[in-house]
């Protein structure tokens, strides 16, 4: 930090303020107090410019998995810049990252996943999805296969088909969508949709039979794929129970339905597992896998599609061109970074660590947050984890939304040097996965203090 130049923090807010349109943001809010400038990252902390430490409990936005000041990825960005900081992959060319990305995440990918379609970010790798599943049931003869079916509150990207897929209400109603061709049914949340006395196994059997509900009202050849997020994550941490996955591949499965895991949160470790369909509570056989974030630890933008068998196997031998793609599609100085990215994740042996170690721990800690008066129903899934911030916690009533409790308890937690993020009546976390266990201890006081201050 010693060498660090000084930041005018106030002129930096004023320009900021007067000239940057932040994503997902009241820019008047800005005008009032500024946004916090944050100018440094070491391990699983950041700092802003007025020289306070503050730990990162969401992993920037959920993609700093390895965490930051990683010397070896700079290093990939900085030779493969020296020696060809950009070439494309159309028109049958390729660069020797891109090469060696594709083969790397075959390898890592569950059993099937042969190939892959590189994106700059998750947005466009579900636009992509679009295409893949719509151009594979032309392929097959079935082009009335069209619709994608999702879940209310899902997010998958903020272009006009990824926020279409999404279901949050707010982006719908700002951009007059979903566009035609993509339909919601209600997300696996036991405290909005639960019955009284339903068990959870029971709920999720139930939340996965709305998926049967709405093929069977669409028809079932009307249908091309189903996609989910192994955990809701930008919706609130929502961990479905563990028999919902398993029922949903079950009815995809009797359906002839394709199955997309967005895995932009859930892969590279992010649940201990490679990717999140291979942890145990989730356990699917998806056909399409959407990824982004964690694929470079957010150092450079980087997303992408892994293409399961039968829809690579269509595409390769009946599909002729595919049109489609982007300019940095396999940027190679991008997937020289998720190259050294991967074989960290490998060679330090975190993903297995989240699994053995660091998630467990996280879980038993996260778990003693629900003993406060504000709080109740703390979870976690491997290396992402949420609560409920509770009015009455006997009476299980909630706070009035227009209230703010969230986004107080947000502030607090930044005041006391830890970030989380609210969304609505949740308290979400998701640090980087190389947190150690006094980093969780300091992580977890920190969250309580923040909730003491909001009581
Ligand atoms: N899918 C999921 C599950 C996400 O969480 C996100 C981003 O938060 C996206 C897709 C969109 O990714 P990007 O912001 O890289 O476009």
């Amino acid at each position: 930090l010693n060498d660090l130049p000084t930041f005018d923090t106030a002129a930096l807010r004023a320009k900021d303020a007067a000239h940057h349109l932040h994503p997902f943001t009241d820019t008047r809010s800005l005008n009032a107090a500024g946004a916090r400038v944050i100018v440094r990252g070491e391990g699983v902390r950041i700092w802003d410019s007025e020289g306070q430490e503050i730990i990162d409990g969401m992993s920037g936005l959920w993609c700093v998995n390895l965490g930051y000041g990683r010397q070896d990825l700079v290093d990939a960005a900085t030779h493969q810049m020296q020696v060809l900081p950009y070439y494309n992959a159309f028109f049958k060319t390729t660069t020797a990252p891109a090469a060696e990305l594709s083969a790397l995440l075959s390898e890592i990918a569950p059993p099937g996943f042969e190939h892959v379609f590189f994106t700059n970010s998750g947005s466009e790798g579900n636009d992509t999805v679009i295409r893949l599943v719509r151009r594979y049931w032309d392929l097959q003869g079935q082009p009335q296969r069209k619709i994608l079916i999702s879940r209310h509150n899902a997010y998958h990207g903020s272009t006009m088909a990824a926020a279409s897929l999404g279901g949050m209400s707010g982006m719908h109603e700002q951009g007059d969508l979903p566009i035609p061709g993509i339909t919601h049914i209600d997300q696996p949340y036991q405290l909005q949709h639960g019955k009284p006395g339903e068990s959870e196994h029971d709920f999720g059997l139930r939340a996965a039979g709305w998926l049967e509900a709405k093929i069977l009202e669409l028809g079932a050849d009307q249908v091309a794929a189903f996609i989910g997020e192994p955990v809701q994550g930008a919706g609130g941490v929502i961990i479905p129970p563990a028999s919902y996955w398993p029922e949903i591949q079950r009815i995809c499965d009797k359906y002839g339905i394709l199955l997309v895991s967005d895995e932009v949160i859930c892969g590279f470790g992010r649940l201990g597992h490679w990717f999140g369909c291979q942890h145990p509570h989730i356990n699917t056989r998806p056909d399409l896998i959407t990824f982004a974030k964690g694929v470079t630890s957010g150092y450079l933008p980087l997303g992408g599609v892994l293409v399961g068998e039968r829809i690579a196997r269509a595409l390769i031998e009946q599909g002729g061109d595919f049109n489609h793609g982007f300019t940095y599609s396999g940027h190679p100085t991008c997937c020289a970074v998720a190259i050294a990215n991967v074989q960290a994740l490998r060679s330090e042996g975190v993903v297995q660590r989240v699994a053995t170690d660091t998630a467990p721990y996280l879980a038993r800690q996260f778990a003693t947050l629900a003993d406060h008066p504000l709080a109740g129903d703390a979870q976690s899934l491997g290396m992402v984890a949420g609560l409920v911030l509770y009015k009455d916690k006997a009476a299980r009533t909630l706070f009035d939304a227009d209230l703010g409790v969230g986004y107080r308890c947000r502030d607090n937690c930044f005041k006391n040097g830890v970030v989380m993020r609210a969304v609505e009546e949740r308290m979400i976390i998701a640090p980087p996965l190389v947190m150690t266990h006094d980093e969780i201890d300091l992580m977890i006081a920190r969250i309580r203090r923040s909730l003491d201050d909001t009581l």
